[in-house]
């Protein structure tokens, strides 16, 4: 653990001096395939190359890369549509050994879902906590409607249900639901997450709220207040059931999520930069399913490519640190929530963050 905490830490300073700059959070979307395709799904507007998602080789690499890896996201797509995906998450954890791995996922896939967790869950290299998270966006029949399949929302909840027999015997397996707020939810999502939290499958909940290509919180349709009230009301489920039994992390985690929510809500009533650096670029980044890097998921995957170069000389290309300087200097801002939590983690750190992430790999708990 301890040694983990020093190559975080070093990699952090490391940042901070610009010298050899790497990510300590990367969002790794493994695939554009999905066996839906919801109306508000963002994959088919980047500019990528579909159909060529990245071989192992090419993953096992751009690991091997990033040794201070301090938190793995993969979605895409559907990423357990990826029959390999238990060998992407070996190959990390053994040239990276990040703290935390988490999965988005659609929930659909129950059978491929619990084989693929049993196999990453019992691999001899996997060290860390691995969080599975389903998504909503509504009650069942609007979410349905969203993914065309009456039986999406109650499928989710099979798949929920399988993965925490699965948690039985695997304590570090956390299994979250995250709901995301878009205008045609409004009036039904409270409902949803306070079903979600008593249906007892769910170890944690978190939040988001619609956003677009940039700029995100234009135009928003969403109501402020319900927004509001959803993240006080998800902050609390997660506080009592997330880290029950420790105080100190209850606390922080809580003061974090709350600051977090009230910046996103002065985002979009503002539109307008609220104070907070953004990190992406610097301690996180995005690798899309052809080789593509970006800074963030707003902005054009434009600074390289891992088929072509390797990651940390994408990186550390000067055109790009003048990207990641000009995006600062004009005080970009948005409201995507990975990256203001990272973004909150990196410059608290490593008074706050270490210890959130290393209380956090122990905390979770239902
Ligand atoms: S389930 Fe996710 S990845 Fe698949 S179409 Fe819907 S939003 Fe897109
Ligand atoms: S604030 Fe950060 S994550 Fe948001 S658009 Fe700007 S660079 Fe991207």
């Amino acid at each position: 653990m301890a040694e983990r905490t020093i190559k975080y830490v070093n990699q952090w300073i490391k940042n901070k001096i610009g010298r050899d700059i790497l990510p300590l959070e990367l969002i790794l979307f493994v695939t554009t395939r999905c066996n839906f395709r919801c109306k508000h799904c963002f994959i088919d507007s980047f500019d990528l190359d579909h159909g060529n998602d990245l071989s192992l080789d090419v993953i096992e690499n751009l690991a091997s890369d990033l040794p201070s890896l301090m938190v793995l996201m993969i979605t895409g797509g559907e990423p357990f549509l990826r029959d390999d995906l238990p060998e992407i998450v070996r190959v990390f954890s053994k040239k990276s050994r990040p703290k935390v791995v988490s999965i988005a996922t659609n929930g659909f896939l129950s059978d491929r879902t619990f084989g693929t967790v049993q196999k990453i869950l019992e691999q001899e290299e996997f060290c860390s906590q691995l969080i599975v998270t389903l998504s909503f966006e509504g009650a069942a029949e609007s979410h349905g409607r969203n993914r065309n399949n009456p039986k999406a929302y109650e499928k989710a909840l099979l798949t929920a249900k399988g993965l925490n027999e699965i948690r039985t015997f695997h304590s570090n397996l956390a299994i979250g639901a995250n709901i995301t707020l878009v205008p045609e939810n409004k009036s039904e999502v409270l409902a949803v997450a306070s079903e979600l939290a008593g249906s007892g499958l769910f170890s944690f909940l978190t939040q988001n709220i619609y956003r677009k290509r940039k700029p995100c919180c234009a135009n928003n349709k969403c109501s402020l207040d319900i927004y509001r009230r959803l993240s006080e009301f998800v902050i609390n489920f997660s506080q009592t059931f997330k880290m029950s039994g420790n105080n100190i992390i209850g606390a922080w985690h809580s003061y974090k999520e709350r600051y977090q929510a009230d910046l996103i809500e002065r985002t979009c009533r503002d539109d307008k930069y609220q104070g907070l650096s953004c990190e992406a670029g610097r301690g996180i980044g995005v690798v899309y399913p052809d080789g593509s890097v970006a800074p963030c998921e707003l902005h054009p995957p434009k600074w390289g490519n891992i088929k072509d170069r390797s990651f940390p000389d994408i990186w550390n290309d000067p055109q790009n640190r003048k990207f990641f300087d000009e995006l600062r200097a004009d005080k970009c801002f948005c409201t995507h929530e990975c990256f203001i939590s990272a973004s909150l983690n990196l410059q608290l750190f490593p008074m706050s963050s270490c210890l959130l992430w290393n209380l956090f790999y122990r905390g979770i708990k239902k």
